[in-house]
């Protein structure tokens, strides 16, 4: 064992501040990683303040954290994907069986077993996983990603959730040319959203209630720019869509973006609220529509989608920030002011 600094929560309405942790030595299949950024989801902010109390209570102090991007600083005697000084990542998941018909399926993030980056049962220590906002890190090769060497680091990083959990749904749903593709909302899901869906070749609508974001958004990558709140904007749009990726944080008008949607359209949802959202039945009968879900991606399709991204040269949009902003990040995240993912500099945690 080992101490890492970090940046935690010591409960749900206390500011994020300057912590020591503990982490493990490296086993003989772990990978030692030094953090240079670590991305902010929104997924961080529901977990530190435990909005998600009912399906993840969370356990106090918390470290979130999970798109992170750095460099190996030492490798266990049975690594092979890894040696000491390559660049390596490391998304939402730490660890799983490997032995389920899932994990052999490739979708580790499906596993009755999986351990989550933080807040998770940590079967090495005892305790819970611990995330991102730290100096360093220890992760099973298998949870280990390779890195493009062309690409922005600070930009990569939030590849490894924002980029995952937007380009699997794209893939799994068969988002292609020709297809009328909507996003909703433009933080740091739907800002991937466009650009995977743009470059899949798909006609891309955003959605957005932010009307100062419409030149980005076509910018990154949309056709059209629709403010949602705009009814006679979102009229023209009706049962027009093949598939919308919901990536909206906080409560909404689901039936809205339901009555978009073509005969046989699917809604999927990847945003996670707090408050459950409400569904009007005939929104989903009339055009046999479907309403769906999707949790991050497998290991082997976010290696794809960091590869896809190398090739196609695609990183986030990214405000560097010392993890001195962290609290402030937060804030301006519930105001929707983020263009369109922060990404911390751990360097900054050396004089915290
Ligand atoms: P984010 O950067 O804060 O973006 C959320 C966007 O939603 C905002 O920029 C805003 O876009 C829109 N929005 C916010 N409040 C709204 C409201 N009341 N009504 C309509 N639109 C609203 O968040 P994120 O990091 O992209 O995460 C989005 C959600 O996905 C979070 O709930 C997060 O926990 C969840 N998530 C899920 C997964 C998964 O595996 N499924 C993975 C990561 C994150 P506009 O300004 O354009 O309206
Ligand atoms: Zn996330």
């Amino acid at each position: 064992m080992y101490n890492a600094k970090a940046f935690s929560a010591a409960s749900a309405t206390s500011p994020l501040a300057s912590t020591t942790i503990v982490r493990r030595d490296p086993t003989d299949t772990d990978v030692q990683m030094e953090i240079l950024f670590c991305g902010i989801c929104h997924s961080d902010l529901h977990q530190a303040r435990n909005e998600w109390s009912g399906a993840m209570p969370t356990v106090y102090p918390c470290v979130p954290g999970h798109e992170i991007v750095g460099r190996v600083t030492k490798i266990g005697s049975a690594v092979t994907k890894f040696k000491t000084g390559d660049l390596a990542a490391v998304g939402c998941m730490v660890d799983s069986d490997g032995t389920c018909p899932e994990c052999k399926d490739g979708l580790e993030q499906f596993c009755p077993n999986l351990t989550l980056t933080y807040n998770f049962p940590d079967k090495h220590t005892g305790g819970v996983t611990y995330g991102g906002y730290s100096d360093s890190v220890v992760v099973d090769e298998r949870f280990v990603l390779r890195v493009p060497t062309n690409l922005d680091l600070a930009g990569v990083a939030p590849l490894l959730c924002a980029g995952i959990t937007t380009f699997s749904p794209l893939h799994h749903w068969g988002v292609t040319k020709g297809k009328k593709v909507g996003i909703v909302g433009l933080g740091g899901l739907g800002h991937m959203g466009v650009k995977f869906a743009h470059a899949l070749g798909a006609h891309v609508v955003l959605f957005t209630t932010s009307p100062n974001k419409k030149e980005d958004a076509l910018r990154l990558g949309a056709d059209e720019v629709v403010i949602s709140k705009n009814a006679d904007e979102m009229a023209k749009h009706a049962g027009s869509f093949d598939f919308i990726l919901d990536c909206v944080s906080a409560e909404h008008d689901m039936n809205a973006l339901l009555g978009l949607l073509r005969r046989d359209g699917n809604l999927c949802l990847v945003g996670a609220p707090e408050k459950p959202l409400s569904i009007a039945a005939f929104g989903l009968l009339f055009g046999r529509r479907s309403l769906s879900g999707s949790p991050i991606g497998g290991i082997a399709e976010t290696q794809e989608m960091l590869d896809f991204c190398g090739k196609h040269n695609i990183t986030a949009d990214v405000e560097v920030i010392p993890i001195q902003k962290v609290n402030e990040a937060y804030e301006r995240l519930l105001k929707s002011d983020v263009k369109y993912r922060f990404s911390i500099d751990m360097a900054s945690l050396k004089s915290a």
